[in-house]
């Protein structure tokens, strides 16, 4: 079973109102996190992959280098390069009017989901996107992953319009992320599933051990529920499985410290995958063989305990 450590890259500010302002300090914190104990963004996430010879793909978000220019865009790009991981293209429009000039005719204010825009809107901010990433220094992307997971009909048509082969916008744990239509009907958006000349690769979800639906983000579970969900999927056929996480995913909220319940987990996640490589590779898009055709598999469950670990974390985090 490929699995996908997939890590949304984006950079925010406090205010759209003090973008300016705001922007040098955001970007340090969003790419380095600089802290005593190290650099918690980037340069932490990438370490531990390498230091575990693991593959992960970094979706990446190109938008706000329309407003900042390119050089930070590409100051990102280098890192994951320099590391030897996968560079994706992932989309905030929330950037679009923010741009100078603005990326789209018209203005219209701030939309903040890509399923907000037309369909020709969707293509044109992804031909922005693809564009952006490669001046920066990266090559072509082939899969996407849209903003806040949200997508609908007319996303995949953008996506595959612009020649990409791959697609990682559908989180079935989202109200945002319900496209409908054609690919409402396929293997409840667990497996991956081909809409024309473009594979879709969902978001992996998992029942906790109170029976909830959970996506599997690095940040937001144990790792013991990550890693039983991982060998429940695979003991039920799944081919591939999808994780979440981001740049700023180490590192306590608002600030560069590191959250070390989050950096135990990663770790703990990464030693097993390691351990494990022969069942459980990491993957990246530009070496998936063809996925094959969906068959209807049901969502893999974890143990109460693996569940009652995430919520002994999430109290034990609120303390410190
Ligand atoms: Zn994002």
């Amino acid at each position: 079973m490929n699995v996908f450590l997939t890590f949304d890259v984006e950079v925010w500010c406090k205010s759209w109102s003090t973008l300016d302002a705001d922007f040098p300090t955001s970007f340090e914190r969003y790419v380095f996190g600089r802290s005593a104990k190290g650099q918690y963004a980037l340069p932490k996430t990438l370490e531990v992959l390498d230091k575990s010879g693991l593959r992960g793909v970094f979706f990446v978000e190109p938008l706000f280098a329309a407003r900042f220019g390119l050089e930070p865009l590409a100051t990102i790009i280098n890192l994951i390069q320099d590391a030897g991981q996968e560079i994706q293209l992932h989309l905030h429009p929330e950037w679009t009017d923010e741009a100078d000039p603005p990326l789209l005719a018209g203005g219209a204010g701030k939309r903040q989901l890509l399923s907000d825009y037309s369909a020709d809107e969707q293509c044109q901010l992804i031909e922005h996107g693809l564009k952006l990433i490669q001046e920066a220094g990266a090559a072509r992307p082939i899969a996407f992953r849209s903003g806040s997971f949200a997508c609908n009909q007319d996303t995949f048509a953008a996506v595959a319009a612009n020649q990409l082969s791959f697609d990682s916008s559908i989180n079935p744990e989202m109200p945002v992320s319900q496209p409908g239509g054609i690919v409402a009907d396929m293997a409840g958006y667990c497996e991956p599933f081909r809409v024309g000349d473009l594979t879709l690769l969902p978001m992996s979800s998992f029942r906790d051990g109170f029976q909830q639906p959970r996506h599997a983000q690095i940040g937001a579970c144990s790792a013991r529920e990550l890693i039983e969900a991982m060998q429940a999927a695979e003991r039920s056929g799944w081919s591939s499985f999808v994780l979440l996480s981001h740049n700023f995913e180490l590192m306590v909220p608002n600030s560069s410290r590191p959250d070390s319940f989050v950096v135990r987990r990663f770790d703990k996640l990464c030693r097993f995958l390691a351990q494990n490589r022969a069942i459980f590779p990491t993957a990246g898009f530009g070496d998936l063989p063809p996925v094959p055709e969906p068959s209807g598999l049901e969502l893999p469950s974890v143990s109460k305990a693996a569940t009652i670990t995430r919520y002994v974390e999430q109290g034990l985090r609120r303390l410190t």
